[in-house]
């Protein structure tokens, strides 16, 4: 049952809490990576992961509905006045033990983590340089990039679970984690409080495993190490360069990164989708169409690479072209940018153009990465 509070009401019960702070002015288009969304009925700021635990339980016994914000840099948040709190979580603080143990707050810059491990010369995070947004979203979604995953390092999270309101430390097992996957995304199952990582001492990265990575640190891509911080430099640079490192003056960066996942197909759709290719633009083409192991045992799937698809399909970067609110990255096809005066309603009309021409050409449906509230592909 929705109980019947004003949002006045809900205020006076927030301000009571330590560490929060309460704006009725603050639009999604100021709370995203993509700039765009309308307005929720508030935004609560809280300091501390007991006033993120205090603010969730009250608007949950309310049935008040609110969505935990972290960087907004994986969010699609629908146009106008929307039904719901933000509750955006700002606690920051990181300690990282010379053992290689990093215990982060939900609300600390990701890669604030990431540029405080490689200093103290720690291994394993230094591929997700550069990955915007907050360390308590990390698990959500399993991030990853250049060959590596937030989840061979992850050892617990301090999770409050909604449905209980009890708050424990949980660890990454029990969390499902898998390609752009846990049990926390769309489930709306807890909100992740802290996260503890096991990184490697010595200050030596994790094995490089991206061809592009290894080639432009003069390493082969099996497995040889290289100082963390060299590798964090190298992955800034190509972040860089495809227009994925956040930069208010770049328009190729309002984005939410990666828009579509890479599609995991049965290896019958993949070769379908290779003779297609090799009618349309030839052998030597075709012959080069980037296929990779599914992950996880998926025994007779592939992982494509959405980002070629869509290029394959016809849409160049840029698309479709100067003037255009909502355009493909110049730098990268396979996101999706607010060239500055774009509503979300511009955005879901390229993704679902995209994505059609895309099935059309291909076959393969591209399924978005953003978490989308208030509005859909469909
Ligand atoms: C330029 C750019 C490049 C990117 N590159 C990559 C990349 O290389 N690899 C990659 O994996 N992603 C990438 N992303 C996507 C994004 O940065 C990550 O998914 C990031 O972890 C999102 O963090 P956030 O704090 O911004 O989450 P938000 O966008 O604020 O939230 C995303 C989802 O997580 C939930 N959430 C946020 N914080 C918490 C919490 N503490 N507890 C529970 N739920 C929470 C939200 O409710 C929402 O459902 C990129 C985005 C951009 C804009």
């Amino acid at each position: 049952m929705t109980d019947s509070s004003t949002t006045p009401d809900i205020a006076a019960r927030l301000r009571e809490i330590d560490d929060v702070t309460l704006d009725d002015t603050v639009t999604f288009a100021d709370l995203t990576t993509l700039h765009l969304g309308g307005k929720p009925r508030l935004t609560v700021r809280c300091g501390t992961d007991s006033a993120v635990a205090e603010v969730v339980m009250l608007l949950d016994a309310l049935a008040v509905p609110l969505l935990i914000v972290g960087g907004g840099s994986n969010l699609v948040v629908a146009d106008g006045d929307l039904d719901l709190v933000a509750v955006v979580v700002e606690n920051t603080e990181v300690t990282v033990s010379g053992h290689g143990l990093v215990r982060a707050d939900a609300g600390a810059v990701w890669d604030d983590v990431v540029l405080a491990s490689v200093e103290a010369g720690l291994g394993g995070i230094e591929c997700l340089s550069g990955i915007p947004g907050s360390a308590g979203a990390t698990p959500v979604q399993n991030v990853g990039a250049y060959g590596a995953e937030i989840s061979d390092v992850l050892v617990q999270v301090l999770l409050l679970e909604r449905d209980t309101g009890e708050m424990a430390w949980v660890p990454a097992a029990d969390l499902d984690l898998a390609y752009r996957y846990s049990n926390l995304k769309f489930t709306g199952r807890g909100i992740v409080l802290a996260i503890e990582l096991q990184l490697h001492p010595g200050g030596q990265s994790a094995p490089l495993r991206y061809g592009e990575l290894a080639r432009r640190l003069g390493a082969t891509e099996g497995g040889e190490r290289r100082p963390v911080a060299d590798v964090r430099e190298a992955v800034l640079d190509l972040r860089r360069g495809k227009g994925m490192v956040v930069d208010a003056d770049d328009h190729d960066t309002w984005s939410a990164g990666s828009f579509f996942t890479n599609p995991i197909v049965p290896t019958t759709l993949a070769d379908a989708v290779q003779a297609e290719v090799r009618a349309r633009r030839g052998d030597e083409d075709a012959d080069r169409m980037p296929r990779f192991a599914a992950g996880g045992g998926a025994e007779g799937q592939v992982k494509l690479s959405a980002a070629w698809l869509i290029d394959r399909a016809g849409y160049d970067k840029g698309y479709p072209g100067d003037g255009a609110p909502v355009r493909l990255s110049t730098k990268h096809t396979l996101a999706l940018t607010n060239r500055g005066q774009a509503v979300t309603n511009d955005l879901v009309a390229l993704a679902r153009e995209v994505r059609d021409g895309v099935r059309d050409a291909f076959g393969v449906t591209l399924v978005p990465e953003p978490v989308w509230i208030g509005v859909a592909i469909d």
